[in-house]
């Protein structure tokens, strides 16, 4: 069955007894560690926080990061934001992947305020992700909020789980992009995109 892509159930993060911290130093015991030896005393503690901060997507959303930043304006020109940096984790092995975004709306005579797009792409970004999904969910969402006449997005990643382990490849990175509306429909909307993010430096090398 094929499924849309964005269309994932967030639960909300459960506060039991356990903390993460507790099931941290059960990790460490688990992987032949010593978790009172005195580097890793307050290591629970520290990726506890950690890992609470690097899923906080799953506590934000859309609608309190856009909160009055649309604006009327008689503007039909694409309006682009380039080499937005993030960091995620893959759900597969939850090891961090990171890379840059560049998205692009065509507006119907409304604008987002130009600092919420990477604060969208931190939402969806701060939580386990598939690349390919994280792409199409800064897509679906511009599109939804915006209702423009397109929007696209590329996003350039290199995965840890492939840097590190399985095929080991330090310097293959993976690029995945989701057009929408006109970006889909017209290549020259498509090209000017393109030629407005290539000439920049490659993150990368
Ligand atoms: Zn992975």
């Amino acid at each position: 069955m094929k499924t849309k892509p964005s269309v994932v159930k967030v639960m909300p993060p459960q506060k039991d007894e356990e903390s993460i911290a507790d099931l941290m130093e059960k990790l460490l015991l688990k992987i032949g560690e010593d978790p009172e030896r005195q580097g890793l005393v307050r290591t629970p503690e520290r990726a506890d926080k950690a890992l609470r901060f690097l899923t906080s997507g799953y506590e934000t959303d859309v609608q309190s990061i856009v909160n009055g930043a649309l604006f009327e304006e008689k503007c039909d020109e694409m309006v682009v934001v380039k080499d937005i940096e993030f960091y995620s984790m893959c759900e597969h092995h939850m090891l961090p992947f990171f890379g840059t975004m560049h998205v692009a709306y065509l507006p119907n005579n409304q604008l987002i305020g130009l600092s919420k797009i990477p604060r969208i792409v931190d939402m969806f970004a701060r939580r386990l992700q598939l690349q390919e999904r994280l792409t199409h969910q800064v897509a679906e969402t511009l599109q939804e909020v915006l209702k423009p006449r397109g929007v696209g997005v590329i996003c350039e990643a290199r995965h840890f789980c492939m840097m590190m382990r399985g095929v080991e490849k330090q310097h293959s990175g993976a690029v995945t992009s989701a057009m929408l509306g006109a970006f889909r429909a017209r290549k020259e909307t498509r090209d000017e995109f393109l030629s407005l993010v290539s000439h920049r430096n490659h993150p990368f090398y």
